[in-house]
């Protein structure tokens, strides 16, 4: 069955790969990005996660297009990384506003059509490093760990409509967002991975994937980890 999928944060790493897996279902899959233009042969949606009326606006437009959004990957996320005593306020404010109020504010819009339908599908990236904890993040901990307590609660509102709320929660991924990384905090990592190797796109792809699927009904206020056992047990 075709669903109307919206991906936050989809021109590239994590959400492109997700965009291209529900594609491959055959989903209706809008893309949403903040800049630049959409991947060749995806409905783009420009989405500012971190302005209200840009998701407004993005909500309506994959409305019209395909359908009120039946399932919700809020995907879009930054970091600012650096050590506590030296992170300003600005640092730490930003990086909640994208990766906490960002997805809050979607999954407030994706919500408001799902609950009358009695039916959808909700998954957050979150990250195994924040549930570990991790030097010069704790911006991006706090943001990444709180969207846990947000979907537990979303769990609790809109589960008696048939709406699953999940969190995927990916190791070191090869992406833009890992690129930065020396070669000394990455051979750490390394060490703290069971596989011994970063993960890719489409790995964490196949996991939000399931949770977005039909089989996955009876899965809510879960968090997957795709962290090749970074953290495990957490
Ligand atoms: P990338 O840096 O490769 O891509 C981030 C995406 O988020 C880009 O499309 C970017 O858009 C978008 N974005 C950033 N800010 C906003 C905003 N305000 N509104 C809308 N879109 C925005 O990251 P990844 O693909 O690696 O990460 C995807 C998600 O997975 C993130 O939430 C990240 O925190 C999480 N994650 C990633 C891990 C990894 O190892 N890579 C590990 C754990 C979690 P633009 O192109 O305009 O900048």
């Amino acid at each position: 069955m075709s669903r109307s999928v919206f991906v936050t944060g989809a021109n590239r790493g994590i959400g492109l790969a997700v965009a291209r897996a529900m594609a491959a279902d055959g989903d209706r899959v809008a893309v949403g990005h903040r800049s630049g233009e959409p991947p060749e042969g995806f409905f783009g949606v420009r989405c500012d996660v971190t302005d209200q009326a840009s998701v407004t606006e993005a909500f309506e437009l994959v409305a019209k297009e395909q359908g009120p959004v039946e399932v919700l990957v809020a995907n879009a996320g930054i970091t600012r990384d650096t050590l506590m005593l030296r992170m300003g306020d600005e640092a730490f404010e930003e990086v909640l506003e994208t990766n906490l109020m960002g997805a809050f504010r979607t999954v407030r819009a994706a919500a408001g059509a799902m609950l009358p339908a009695r039916r959808g599908r909700i998954v957050l990236l979150s990250s195994a490093l924040g549930f570990l904890g991790s030097p010069g993040q704790t911006n991006y901990a706090a943001a990444k760990t709180a969207l846990l307590g947000m979907a537990r609660s979303l769990a609790w509102e809109l589960g008696s409509r048939g709406v699953t709320v999940n969190l995927v929660a990916p190791g070191i991924i090869d992406t833009d967002m890992t690129s930065a990384l020396s070669d000394r905090r990455m051979a750490d990592l390394m060490r703290m991975t069971p596989l011994g190797r970063t993960g890719t796109p489409e790995e964490v792809a196949a996991a939000v994937r399931f949770l977005a699927s039909e089989s996955a009904g009876y899965v809510t206020g879960a968090v997957l980890p795709v962290g090749g056992g970074i953290g495990m047990g957490l």
